[in-house]
């Protein structure tokens, strides 16, 4: 069931064992996983299901150091998250992927 929670009123509750933020590649994986199971899971994404410009303004940002114009432009606030903007390329993970890197607590 999908449903806009602009036509709701302040302070609906909706009930659910498990509650994930954002419907993009992450999101709506996590999500599957529970495809079949007895969890009631609800997904809260902040985009619609097209572009629009109110929501993709919480994107905006301002960077501070080298350049980086990603952190806003490259970030989809919609239905499908970023996943909107791509080519299409799906790549295997590596080996190295999964290695330990002791630099990252
Ligand atoms: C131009 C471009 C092309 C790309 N091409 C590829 C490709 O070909 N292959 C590939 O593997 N990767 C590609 N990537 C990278 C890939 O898109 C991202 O790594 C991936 O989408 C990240 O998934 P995510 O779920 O973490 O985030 P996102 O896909 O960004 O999803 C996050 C979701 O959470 C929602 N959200 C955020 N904050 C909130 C909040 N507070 N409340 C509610 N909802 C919220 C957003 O609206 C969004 O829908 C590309 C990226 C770009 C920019």
């Amino acid at each position: 069931m999908i449903e806009d929670f602009n036509k709701f009123n302040d302070g609906t509750s909706v009930m659910a064992d498990v509650c994930i933020i954002g419907a993009g590649a992450a999101g709506i994986t996590i999500a599957r996983e529970f495809l079949g199971t007895h969890y009631k899971v609800v997904i809260l994404e902040g985009g619609g299901f097209d572009p629009e410009a109110d929501s993709q303004k919480l994107f905006e940002s301002e960077v501070v150091g080298l350049p980086h114009n990603s952190i806003h432009d490259g970030r989809a606030r919609v239905f499908g998250g970023t996943t909107t903007l791509w080519g299409g390329q799906a790549v295997r993970l590596e080996d190295f992927d999964f290695k330990v890197r002791i630099w990252i607590p």
